[in-house]
């Protein structure tokens, strides 16, 4: 379905967040999404006619919920094209993220001491690998992003060497909105025998993303960013590097036999999902993919790119902004920007006044906003399918209007 302006206002209806919050322009989304009314009913429909724990329970009920988790891992495994036992259900992308920090030093070649980030990474693909570097006595290297906020590939060339262990960078900047050339991030890591990983947090709910054809060894993402319920995210790995590696979490649910002194590990993806799962937010995310799917990918990621392109020309309209965004034609739906002498903070607090929510502060990416120069932090818009252009208009409206005010 091919989104514009009408479609999007007659999306919006299908969020009840919007019946419950008359006038609410939400432009937080790469916070969390709102959920649409499908994936709500989803995971209420598991709890009022489907519950029970999906381990060991030989009867009716709890057979039906295992069978719907089941088939939720299924429809992950379809969306990003992988063997269903290569999809670890985890709480987010976060805890994804920290599983790999917690258990890949056993499947690391003895003289590759490096991991390489970007400069665009989040506080969650920068701090597990800190800690990392210094267990495993591993150093860090940064790519360097441009002046036009895209990642430096020359920088890339000469930071990735086969010195690397781990090139772990993001899809999608959630600060910048920047798109990164992930192909290419992954054959230059793969043609140093780098562990490849991909923070898909901000992209995976607008660009369609192959595994098998990227041939990256893990791919990251959280449910709530891609109109699925809290709680529950994906670890995507290559089935034969998660049997090598151990697992995160030991007890109930992974396990194959247990001793007094010793126990074997369940076969994938069990042995990383220790205790009960988050079973109804699972089959919530199933619903979000379905809708999504629905919608299409590439019609999410075109209307997305008209309103970042829209909002660009607005927001550029006001003398006063400063705007971190590499342009539309090299961004999805996520631009940044601080006016001249107000804080972000209270950016954001005035424009609540008109029921406009944004984001403030340093995005969970310090280290970048130290290298812009804006230990402040910045504003930040993004964009869902339900957003219109007489949102960015009543967003560049209150903005004007704020440094009028502020003379
Ligand atoms: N990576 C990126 C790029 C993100 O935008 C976020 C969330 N803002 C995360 C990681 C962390 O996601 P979560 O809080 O769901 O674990």
């Amino acid at each position: 379905m091919k989104i514009n302006n009408k479609t999007a206002k007659k999306l919006k209806k299908n969020f009840p967040i919007f019946k419950n919050n008359k006038g609410l322009i939400y432009l937080d989304n790469a916070a969390t999404s709102q959920r649409p009314k499908q994936v709500i009913k989803a995971v209420i429909d598991f709890y009022e006619k489907d519950n029970a724990n999906i381990e060991r329970g030989f009867y009716t009920l709890a057979e039906k919920a295992m069978k719907e988790y089941n088939n939720a891992r299924e429809v992950v495994a379809g969306f990003i094209n992988a063997f269903p036992e290569e999809v670890i259900f985890t709480r987010n992308t976060t805890e994804s993220l920290n599983l790999l920090s917690y258990t890949i030093s056993s499947i690391i070649p003895k003289g590759k001491d490096e991991i390489v980030l970007t400069e665009m990474e989040h506080h969650s693909n920068l701090v597990p690998w800190q800690q990392f570097a210094k267990k495993n006595k591993m150093k860090l290297k940064i790519i360097k992003i441009k002046e036009d906020f895209t990642l430096d590939m020359e920088d890339a060339k000469q930071k990735i060497t086969n010195k690397a262990a781990i090139l772990s960078f993001t899809h999608v900047s959630n600060v910048l909105g920047t798109i990164n050339p992930i192909e290419e991030l992954v054959r230059l890591g793969k043609s140093h025998g780098a562990i490849t990983i991909i923070d898909a947090a901000q992209s995976v709910s607008n660009i369609k993303i192959d595994v098998k054809k990227l041939g990256c060894d893990f791919l990251v993402f959280s449910s709530h960013k891609m109109l699925g319920p809290t709680g529950i995210g994906v670890l995507y790995g290559k089935r034969e590097i998660l049997e090598k590696i151990p697992p995160f979490n030991f007890g109930g649910g992974m396990i194959k036999k247990v001793e007094w002194g010793s126990a074997e590990w369940a076969e994938l993806p069990e042995k990383f999902e220790a205790g009960t799962q988050n079973i109804a937010e699972a089959i919530g995310l199933r619903e979000a993919i379905k809708y999504l799917e629905e919608i299409g990918l590439k019609n999410i990621a075109d209307w997305e790119r008209e309103l970042t392109k829209y909002a660009l020309k607005k927001l550029g309209e006001i003398p006063e902004i400063k705007i971190y965004n590499p342009g539309s034609d090299k961004s999805a739906g996520i631009i940044s920007f601080n006016l001249e002498k107000i804080h972000p903070h209270d950016v954001s607090s005035l424009l609540n006044e008109k029921r406009i929510a944004v984001r403030a502060g340093h995005g969970c990416a310090m280290p970048l906003m130290k290298k812009l120069g804006i230990p402040q932090g910045v504003s930040r818009i993004s964009f869902s399918i339900f957003n219109t252009f007489e949102e960015i208009d009543k967003l560049t409206d209150a903005l004007k209007k704020i440094m009028v005010k502020l003379g």
